[in-house]
């Protein structure tokens, strides 16, 4: 039996495909890496299909580095005390799986938390990423939607389990409908779906022509991404949309910043290359919003250090800290 050298955890992030598994040190390197499928969201009792698959990507990196090291588990949805998931849009079959009971007997009764995704990604971020030195971090993950985790004082804010889902915010009471039943959520503007609605809109109305000509001449068939590739090589147009939605990214900001006041904000998550498109605008815009802006501490805007990574690594970290 190989030992688990002192400090190792494991740090583990179910996606919507695949489920991402890392071993770490105590300095936080990575020792070894895995990954496993998803099982089909709508297997029947998701929860337990979920948990072994948990359990064969624990394995495999015991084989690795030795059995017994501590294991967080991010999960796409809201997590209730360290284990149950309450909530999942994306993983209905799971709700209500609690997940350090399902993995008691598999894992050999060794330390198991779980919890949001984007709330492991913030505490990577605060303890050794981009937000490392600051008190109080926001991380604000930009995908689909937009997801967010919350560090005060240096302690992760759950809330009840809920906290952090600014994306959700509502900035236009009249603005587009958004699935969660409400209209004008700050994602329905700053996310990679807010970027893909507004340029599309902005090609009906005859913007974005250089694009729609590249594209074959269906404004409708931009897409968010469409337009960060044409940004990123120099279209002027391009570069505007992104100005705009840089605009919305930093209004929501400032909201959160009337709220909390960080001294850092970390942009992460699957649309990290507009992210690093978004950045220098929202930093322009943001400046502009706040409120006594020369009087307070300078609220900074980095892009998130550990990329797809970033929801195991705070994983493995939170597991070591129960320690
Ligand atoms: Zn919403």
């Amino acid at each position: 039996v190989i030992r688990t050298p002192d400090g190792v955890a494991i740090g583990v992030d179910v996606g919507g495909t695949k489920i991402l598994g890392l071993a770490l040190d105590h300095e936080q390197k990575i020792l070894a890496r895995a990954l496993v499928s998803t099982p089909h969201p709508a297997a029947p009792d998701g929860g337990v299909a979920l948990a072994g698959s948990i359990a064969e990507l624990v394995g495999e990196l015991d084989d690795l580095v030795g059995a017994g090291a501590p294991v967080g588990i991010g999960l796409p949805g809201l997590v209730r005390d360290g284990s149950t998931l309450v909530f999942a849009p994306n993983l209905q079959s799971a709700q209500g799986a609690d997940f350090a009971s399902l993995l008691a007997g598999p894992l050999g009764g060794r330390p198991v938390t779980a919890s949001n995704d984007a709330d492991f990604a913030v505490i990577a971020e605060h303890r050794a990423g981009a937000g490392r030195g600051h008190d109080d971090v926001v991380m604000i993950t930009l995908g689909t939607g937009i997801g967010g985790g919350i560090v005060v004082g240096g302690a992760l804010v759950r809330g009840g389990g809920f906290a952090g889902e600014v994306g959700h915010m509502v900035l236009d009471v009249n603005g587009p409908p958004c699935p969660c039943g409400a209209r004008g959520c700050w994602e329905r503007f700053a996310s990679g779906s807010g970027l893909g609605r507004i340029a599309r809109e902005a090609a009906l109305a005859g913007r974005l022509t250089a694009l729609v000509a590249l594209l074959g001449g269906d404004p409708e068939a931009v897409r968010g991404e469409d337009v960060t590739a044409a940004a990123a090589v120099g279209d002027p147009e391009s570069l505007l949309i992104l100005e705009e939605v840089g605009w919305w990214l930093a209004r929501g900001i400032a909201n959160l910043v009337c709220v909390l006041d960080p001294t850092c904000v970390v942009l992460g998550g699957g649309m990290a290359e507009a992210a690093d498109l978004l950045l220098v605008p929202a930093q322009h815009h943001l400046g502009g919003l706040l409120e006594a802006p020369t009087r307070r501490p300078a609220v900074t805007l980095v892009g998130a250090r550990f990329g797809a990574d970033a929801g195991a690594v705070g994983a493995a970290i939170a597991a070591r800290e129960l320690m």
